[in-house]
């Protein structure tokens, strides 16, 4: 499928977005996106979506954010309605644009895919099209400050549903918990289940105790991270002790470091949990470390370019 064609100079505030509803596509100002409200998206949450980053107009691990895409639309059963190629180039019209619009390179797009328009019903309609929505904002990351003082985090129970591993636009669980932290004047809420350790709201949450850095199994009790993926993978590359297993609650609180990861924050430091210090209440040397391995892979993905 080629690229849909653009309006033309578009508010700095009202970035064209990709629209497209029962295979109508547009490139049309935010302000102007409209889907009908019988979306099943908007009636059931019944939808998908995926966060990337963009980092100087380039997607940043991008093969493995769209392999994530197709594994939760496989999981409902919605169709995939692009290839590869064509989500790739969807995102660099839609990245493009924005530079020519804003002048800002780092950005993130947002991709959701709800399963279509129809009659409200539970079941899923036949014969109905994937409704795409993607847009693209300012990538603002968690400042110098933010990394060399740290961040606080307070905790909840983990009551959200158990396929928390499909990226579903369905985001009660999460919202409730995002909010939650809010109210308490922190970043993210930890979740623990049954006594361990999931994730944040909208964050992988990573332990080191005794240098070995630590992670919840990859289950139906977390989304995986693509930064998961990444930072198992810089830990084992620069010959940290990584292990992959349950992590008791326990073993949250007597951390010696906590760090959060996702899309929009890279990695970001845990210097308190329900006003309690980690560790001496001080980032961390391995964050210090992974973070730089995580900028070092950055330049490399750029360079490979
Ligand atoms: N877990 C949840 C619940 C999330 O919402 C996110 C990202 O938003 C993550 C983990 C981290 O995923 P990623 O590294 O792909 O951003």
């Amino acid at each position: 499928m080629s690229a849909v064609a653009s309006p033309g100079p578009v508010a700095l505030n009202d970035p064209l977005v990709y629209l497209s509803v029962s295979g109508e596509a547009e490139m049309v100002p935010l302000s102007e996106a409209r889907i009908p409200v019988l979306d099943r998206g908007f009636i059931f949450g019944d939808g998908v979506y995926e966060v990337v980053p963009i980092y100087a107009g380039r997607a940043f691990r991008i093969d493995q954010h769209l392999a994530r895409l197709a594994r939760s639309l496989n999981a409902i059963s919605i169709p995939n309605p692009f290839t590869l190629g064509e989500w790739k180039d969807r995102i660099a019209q839609l990245v493009d644009a924005f530079h020519r619009s804003h002048g800002i390179d780092d950005q993130f797009v947002y991709m959701q895919v709800t399963r279509g328009v129809a009659k409200r019903g539970h079941a899923f309609p036949k014969g109905i099209v994937p409704t795409v929505f993607m847009m693209t904002s300012p990538l603002v990351l968690p400042s110098h400050e933010v990394r060399a003082k740290g961040v606080v985090a307070v905790t909840q129970t983990d009551n959200r549903w158990m396929r928390c591993d499909i990226k579903s636009v369905s985001l009660l669980g999460n919202v409730l918990m995002a909010e939650h932290a809010a109210a308490h004047g922190a970043i993210e809420t930890i979740l623990f289940r049954d006594g361990f350790l999931t994730e944040g709201s909208s964050s992988n949450v990573w332990v080191v105790k005794d240098d070995v850095l630590r992670a919840p199994p990859k289950d139906n009790r977390i989304l995986e991270g693509i930064r998961y993926g990444l930072i198992s993978e810089l830990a084992e590359k620069n010959g940290m002790r990584f292990a992959i297993g349950p992590i008791a609650e326990a073993d949250v609180r007597q951390a010696d470091e906590v760090i959060l990861s996702s899309a929009t924050k890279e990695v970001v430091p845990v210097v308190a949990i329900d006003g309690v210090a980690v560790g001496d209440g001080e980032v961390g040397p391995w964050f210090g470390r992974l973070y730089g391995w995580y900028q070092d892979a950055k330049a490399e993905a750029l360079g490979a370019h």
